[in-house]
């Protein structure tokens, strides 16, 4: 199976509320959508979304890595999973470009052998369950976006926050006083060791039911993590933290966090995120599937990679819910907090409405 050519387009769908963190501010998701064509008749989806804050791309920078180093190390050439090392080498950093490419790839390697995405890697159809995003906002709007995700009936809430202690604080008591569900609290980046052990003693304290921190402080501060992972009684989850198998090798070694969250769009595709899962898994470690503010494509590759490992333990996959309509058609079922991918070969999609 040859690549024969390939079609970028840019799919923009709004969403329910803005998306809220420490780090930005999101009104419209936009997604570039990568359309492999092959001389077998089988086509190849992918998808990046610039997430410059995180990864440092942009809508520029993803389509000049795909269209100008990533997508010409494929073309006609036989298609195997040396392909994936080729978008590997094709140029540095650059993961979620490279995403797309190994997204788009994995799903005709798995419509070749006939077989859904996750069974071509091993796994097998679960239903998985999410969280949903309450966006970083006044204490009120919070509790008023947290009672309505639980009355729609979530159970795992990821509170965005960012503040000082006391603002942060004030966030939690207004969702925690009131909910039921699960709240795994993410700082983005934005806390400091104090403002991190003061929110994490006082929800102690209070007894609240928050089952992880995430990445509270800047991503090179692994002496931090590994300070808190010793004094803080709530696990500690990493994200910006990881993008490779080395930093997750530094992450075990420094012990620096108790989970580690792994992004298709920060690992570079699926292939690196397979290794993330192998050492962690022999380390003894849970991951949590998560993904960016990303099209349904990369939430769909994302759920089929996360029933291919025991490693997946959790899922931050709400990219879907928080559009008003998805414009990717495929099997994968996607309900209030639960996804399961269908049967369909490859990722399973059978069409994208552009607007
Ligand atoms: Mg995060």
């Amino acid at each position: 199976m040859k690549i024969q050519s390939y079609e970028l387009k840019m799919l923009s769908a709004p969403l329910k509320t803005p998306f809220k963190t420490a780090l930005r501010n999101v009104f419209t998701l936009e997604a570039l959508i990568l359309t492999l064509h092959t001389n077998t008749g089988y086509i190849g989806y992918g998808s990046a979304s610039p997430t410059a804050a995180v990864t440092g791309e942009t809508l520029p920078s993803i389509t000049c890595a795909l269209e100008d180093y990533i997508l010409p190390s494929l073309m006609n050439s036989d298609l195997s999973v040396d392909s994936l090392a080729k978008i590997k080498r094709s140029i540095a950093h650059n993961p979620s470009a490279k995403s797309a490419a190994e997204i788009a790839v994995y799903d005709l390697l798995a419509k070749e052998k006939a077989l859904p995405l996750y069974a071509y890697l091993g796994g097998k159809s679960i239903c998985l369950n999410s969280d949903i995003t309450i966006s970083l906002d006044s204490p009120d709007k919070m509790l008023l976006d947290s009672v309505k995700a639980v009355r729609g009936g979530h159970k795992y809430l990821k509170l965005k926050l960012g503040g000082s202690a006391s603002e942060d604080i004030s966030r939690i008591d207004a969702v925690a006083n009131s909910c039921s569900a699960i709240l795994r609290l993410d700082a983005n980046q934005a806390w400091d060791f104090e403002t991190a052990k003061t929110v994490s003693d006082h929800c102690i304290a209070r007894g609240y039911k928050v089952e992880l921190i995430e990445q509270p402080f800047p991503a090179g501060r692994f002496d931090l993590m590994s300070r808190f992972k010793a004094e803080s009684l709530i696990p500690l989850l990493a994200d910006e933290s990881v993008f490779s198998l080395s930093d997750a090798k530094r992450v075990i070694a420094e012990n620096a966090a108790d989970y580690i969250n792994i992004k298709l769009a920060k690992t570079g595709g699926i292939s690196e995120a397979m290794k993330l899962c192998e050492i962690a898994e022999s380390a003894g470690m849970q991951c949590m599937m998560g993904c960016m503010l990303e099209s349904p494509i990369g939430i769909v590759a994302a759920a089929h990679f996360a029933c291919s490992s025991p490693a997946i333990t959790m899922c931050d996959l709400d990219g879907v819910e928080l559009l008003k309509e998805n414009p990717v058609v495929s099997d994968t079922v996607f309900e209030t907090g639960k996804i399961k991918p269908g049967k369909l070969p490859g990722l399973g999609i059978t069409d994208i409405k552009f607007n």
